[in-house]
Parts: structure tokens; sequence; C-alpha cells
């Protein structure tokens, strides 16, 4: 049996890529199916549709179910649009295309990317560069989604998935329950008289650290907030805690949501709220991949010195490490040396150099320039990076991303 698989997610909807709906995906799948002869006498095609479905969710229903049939070895062939629309993490596409399908024998194509994997024409090399593209341009539309999202946010449209303590939506308007009210005012009363988190968590049968967001919550004082977390989604999805410098406010216009003033702040409070908290904590575009090459610790922005990452552990003191620029730097002939390489070894006696990839060396060449600002600049390190050890000046290890 032949599968079609066809996906289209909520984002693309909403942008209305009309290449992309349901319909015309299954009519490019049929319309190659017919046109190239691949369906034999009697064998039977089934559709299998995700809509809805975004391209990093692994358990989309129709999805499974044709993973299913293919352990059932009831599909022989697996048809699809290009890569993105099978997922768009690029190990579970190597995953699938190299070891999975393979082992069971499952012919797979992804019509747009001129993939057939009975065409000898596929060295297997230059793809896993392709699923990394897409991983790319997908953290761009993301990125993209989110900024006009915030742009409905700081035009007052209420748009956080999770109200802070007191709040409901009452007829689509954020209002604070009067019950509520009366118990967050008599809990900054409190603080202001000089109660303990503690004590004020037992009066109240409350954690201490419920207290604490009580008494932290800019709403109270009639900020709308969000951007509290950023949501990354490379290399892995997670929420970050941001500072509440980088969160952003607007106050409400008519005050709807205001439950003290600052009158009732106490000092502590006060002083949360003056007080820089960037400072110590200024974010690099390694983080969350570079490590000390001696003892594994994460490696940081030294406080004294900008721009050079530190491991805080090595000999008692900040140790330094390497300038972010000259690691960027190193970084990136490195990932010229890997990509050109993998190229190199698609080589197989057929193809000569010039011939190989001409397609994808223009692609990453161009993705390349386009690496301009810090943030593109992170993304591009998640992307290809797993983790960088540095243990001496120059003296840098990069674990790489892609398969080899
Ligand atoms: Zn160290």
């Amino acid at each position: 049996m032949i599968a079609l698989y066809a996906r289209i997610s909520k984002k693309d909807k909403r942008v209305q890529k009309v290449s992309n709906t349901i319909e015309n995906q299954l009519f490019l799948l049929r319309s190659y199916v017919s046109d190239n002869a691949i369906c034999g006498e009697q064998e039977d095609i089934h559709e299998f549709t995700d809509d809805g479905y975004s391209g990093t969710d692994r358990k989309r229903p129709s999805f499974m179910k044709m993973l299913a049939w293919v352990e059932l070895e009831k599909i022989d062939t697996v048809i699809v649009k290009d890569f993105s629309r099978l997922s768009r993490d690029h190990l579970l596409i190597s995953e699938l295309r190299e070891k999975y399908f393979p082992l069971k024998q499952i012919r797979f194509i992804a019509v747009l990317d001129g993939y057939d994997s009975l065409s000898d024409e596929n060295t297997g090399i230059i793809y896993p560069f392709k699923t990394l593209f897409n991983e790319f341009y997908c953290s761009d539309i993301s990125r993209k989604v989110r900024c006009s999202l915030e742009a409905k946010k700081s035009s007052g449209e209420y748009a956080v998935a999770k109200l802070p303590f007191g709040y409901e939506i009452k007829d689509s308007k954020v209002v604070c329950r009067k019950d509520k009210a009366e118990l967050i005012r008599n809990i900054y009363k409190r603080r202001k008289e000089g109660s303990t988190y503690e004590e004020i968590s037992k009066l109240y049968d409350m954690t201490v650290s419920q207290v604490w967001r009580i008494l932290h919550e800019p709403a109270y004082l009639g900020f709308h907030v969000w951007h509290r977390y950023e949501i990354e989604s490379l290399p892995l999805k997670r929420r970050v805690k941001q500072m509440p410098e980088q969160w952003k406010m607007v106050s409400d216009d008519k005050n709807d949501i205001a439950v003290i003033d600052e009158s009732m702040l106490s000092d502590d409070i006060v002083r949360y709220y003056g007080k820089s908290h960037r400072k110590n904590n200024a974010r690099h575009i390694f983080h969350g991949i570079t490590k000390c090459g001696i003892c594994g610790n994460a490696l940081c922005s030294d406080r004294a010195k900008k721009g050079w990452l530190c491991c805080r552990k090595c000999n008692g003191k900040e140790k330094k490490l390497i300038m972010t620029g000259r690691l960027y730097q190193l970084f990136f002939d490195r990932l010229k040396v890997v990509f050109y390489g993998e190229i190199c070894c698609g080589d197989r006696e057929k193809k000569t150099a010039g011939q190989i990839g001409n397609r994808e060396i223009e692609l990453f060449e161009k993705l390349c320039q386009n690496i301009k600002t810090d943030v593109d600049r992170e993304m591009l390190l998640n992307i290809f990076v797993k983790r960088i050890y540095v243990s001496e000046p120059e003296k840098v290890i990069i674990y790489w991303r892609i398969k080899k």
C-alpha cells in the first residue's frame, strides 16, 4: 500500500500558505504517483492527513497511525511533499529516513526535495543539512509569529496563557476577583507592617514562594505583563525565565486590574523593582551550549571584562577562557569545514566535486550572509551545535548536531 502523508500546522493556516493546504498537498502527491507510475496494479493508496498539527509535534494522530501501519507491514511506500511535512525535527527525519524506513524496507519519497530512497542519486549526505535548514526556517517563522502576538499584547489584548493569582476573565476582560483582591491587599499590608514571608504564608495557608510571587506581581499595581518567559525551541523546547527588565509591561488604561497602589509596597519590594537584575546575568549567545572543558561547569560572561566567557568554578576564581567573538569565529570556520567536508564525503565516484550540491552550497552561503544579529547567530549555533567545551584559550572542542 502507498501512504500519502499531508500535514498543515495552525501557523501555516494563519499565514495562508495556499501551497500547503491539505488538499493541495494531496493533489501534488496524487499527481506525482500517477505521473511517475509508482502505483502497481491493484495497489491501494491511503491518505493520511494531520490538519492543524505542528511539525515539531511527534504525536500527530495520522502520523502515528501511519507508522503503526508501517509496523504492521501494510505500507511499502511513504510519499510526502517535502521533509518538513513529515517533521520539523531533523533528528527524527534522519532517524526515519536513514534507519527506520530502510529497516522496514519502505520506499520513501519527498517530492519537492527531490528525494527518493530508490534513486541512487541520493548520497544521503546533504539531506541532514536540508533538514537543519528546515529547522532554521521553522524557528524563524515562529519568531515572526511571536512578534505579531506581541503586537497584540502591547495593544492591550491580554494573551498570556496563565493569569496571575486572583484574576479571571469576565466578558473577555481581565478582572480581579473581589475576595482575592482583599486577600492580596492584606498580604501587602502585613508585609509592609513587617511580617516575614513565612509568617504570612502560615497565616494564609500558602507556600512561601506563593507569597513571594504575590508580593512581586506587577499586575496588582495595574500593569499588564508578558514575556516573563521565553520559549526556546532549540536545541530543546524549554521555558527560560526572563529577568524583570526583560518583561514587557503596559499600564492598564482603565486601571481595571489594579488591586493596590505603590504606597502599599514595602521597602524591599520597592528596591526589587528599582534594582537592575541584568548586570550579573547577561546572557551571551553561547548560553546553554558552552561548558568548561576542565570541570564541566557552564561558561558565563565575565563580570569585569566585557565579551569574555569564563568558568566560575575553576581555580576558585573566574578563569577567563575565550572571547565570544573569537569563539564564534572558530565555530564558523569549523562549520564550513564540516559542511564542505560533508559534501566531499558525499562524492561517491559518480560525481565530481563541482557538481555536488551546488544548490546546497549556495543555500548555505546565503544562510551565512543572513547571519547578522546576535539572535540569528545564537539560533545558528543552537541548530548546529550540541555542546562546546573550552578548556584553554583556543582549545575548543565542538560537538555537532549533524549526524555523520
Ligand atoms: Zn571550569
